[in-house]
């Protein structure tokens, strides 16, 4: 085992970290957190202590810490094969049947799973997809894809460009051309406070329909949404949203790209955000959930719409020239598969609805009197509080206050873990979906004394 003093050192001098201030880190400003085990809600750090995970790492370990069914599958794979290829009609056991898996599970319109190891670069996929496919259509034109400010698609060059967060843009000379912005369905932060919820969906409608008149329809290929925002706020779709988007699209010949890398596998307390919301999606993004993060995979799930005209182009073109050395990673297949059939025996969807509707009553117990609580919102474990300066007229706060992230410490001290999410004062709530009731109790709670700690 290393000293911790040499771990620090290394740590600083040889690590670029992810989403870091990395001055900060460098000078020593940050703390460094090195984790070492974890179990159902719970992760440890080297210094002993055990901390509630309320965001699932990155809203991605939805089965929970430390389960040795997934591990052992892991290891069991390993073992037999490592890797190999899927190029030129290649794949194993466990990429076949997850495939199978997870058809059985989306959307019934679906057709054909493409593997990725990240939502980025199943992301990227999906792009090229659509753009390969208005070729084969002879519409060369056709290209543009639309998503919504507060989006998240990824950090990559295209997707990047299709999160709708400036963080993610300046100083990357980001968004490229081809990406088009319209509304958010965030109610709470609607321009016009007036507005009732159905008048905030027809205005989100009659915006994307003003973006469409001004590219033209016959320059736009796709539309890209998560059916819920995740990252850009952690925000349910406002009623009939999604109905009155997709026909909007649906007029225009316009793709639908369902992001479903946070809410696919039961997040929102559905197996796919998508027939929780209602959506028809032509291709869904898969992530996270697809193996709880025990080891990296994502896929591309096309419908048959599409998948039928994708053929057509490789009479022409041969081999589909799109493929990655680890796509269907047999060890991310394994770690999926076991993944699923966990998700399946503890009915562990079931309890993302149930224990996420309590969750949210007792998140609203606890704070949502308070003055400067906003909004408490959520659908099954996915649940975000959002601070103003006055809630009466929804003022913000200066971000230079930083209560967001003043909360998310003083929630830390506490030993819980949340997400200061990067734009607005919006605290986010995403546990594995095996929390329990009393954890529930457990972080609301504590909510309650770190808002009063930092707010009075
Ligand atoms: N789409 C959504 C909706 C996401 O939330 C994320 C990641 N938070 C991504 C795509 C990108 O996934 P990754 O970080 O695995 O590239």
């Amino acid at each position: 085992m290393l000293k911790n003093d040499q771990l620090d050192a290394w740590d600083r001098e040889n690590f670029f970290h992810p989403s870091t201030h990395l001055a900060e880190f460098a000078r020593g400003n940050l703390p460094q957190r090195i984790i070492t085990g974890g179990s159902g809600c719970h992760i440890e750090d080297r210094d002993g202590n055990r901390l509630l995970d309320a965001f699932a790492g990155l809203y991605c370990v939805n089965v929970g810490y430390g389960r040795p069914e997934i591990a052992e599958a892991i290891a069991a794979q390993a073992k037999e094969l490592a890797y190999y290829h899927a190029y030129v009609g290649h794949g194993t056991e466990a990429s076949i049947t997850l495939a199978k898996m997870i058809l059985d599970r989306a959307p019934d319109n679906m057709s054909k799973v493409y593997y990725g190891l990240s939502g980025s670069d199943a992301n990227e996929t999906n792009i090229k997809l659509v753009w390969y496919y208005n070729n084969i259509l002879g519409r060369p034109e056709k290209k543009k894809i639309i998503s919504r400010w507060r989006g998240y698609h990824g950090s990559g060059l295209m997707t990047g460009s299709l999160t709708g967060l400036g963080l993610f843009h300046r100083k990357f000379d980001l968004p490229l051309s081809q990406v088009v912005h319209t509304e958010a369905p965030y109610y709470f932060r609607r321009d016009n406070l007036d507005q009732t919820e159905e008048q905030f969906v027809a205005h989100c409608v009659a915006e994307l329909e003003a973006l469409i008149a001004r590219e033209g329809a016959d320059t736009i290929a796709a539309f890209i949404g998560e059916p819920a925002l995740g990252t850009g706020g952690l925000v349910p779709p406002p009623e009939g949203y999604w109905t009155a988007i997709q026909a909007v699209l649906d007029r225009h010949d316009i793709l639908l790209i369902a992001d479903e890398v946070v809410t696919g596998f039961g997040r929102l307390g559905s197996m796919f955000g998508s027939d929780h919301c209602g959506i028809r999606p032509d291709i869904i993004t898969i992530a996270k959930g697809l193996t709880s993060a025990y080891a990296p995979l994502s896929g591309s799930i096309l419908s048959d719409k599409v998948w039928k005209i994708l053929e057509q182009g490789t009479d022409e073109n041969g081999a589909i020239g799109h493929g990655w050395t680890y796509s269907a990673h047999p060890i991310g297949a394994a770690a999926g598969v076991a993944n699923l059939k966990l998700l399946d025996d503890l009915k562990l969807v079931q309890n993302a609805a149930d224990t996420g509707a309590y969750f949210k009553q007792a998140l609203m117990d606890a704070v949502g009197d308070h003055p400067n609580v906003g909004e408490v919102r959520g659908e099954g474990l996915l649940c975000a509080v959002e601070f103003v300066e006055d809630r009466t007229d929804r003022v913000y706060f200066d971000p230079a206050q930083t209560v967001g992230a003043k909360i998310n410490a003083a929630l830390l001290n506490r030993k819980i873990i949340s997400r200061a999410m990067p734009e607005g004062d919006i605290l986010g709530f995403a546990p594995p979906f095996c929390l329990s009731r009393e954890e529930a109790d457990e972080i609301a709670g504590k909510l309650k004394e770190a808002v009063a700690e930092v707010l009075g």
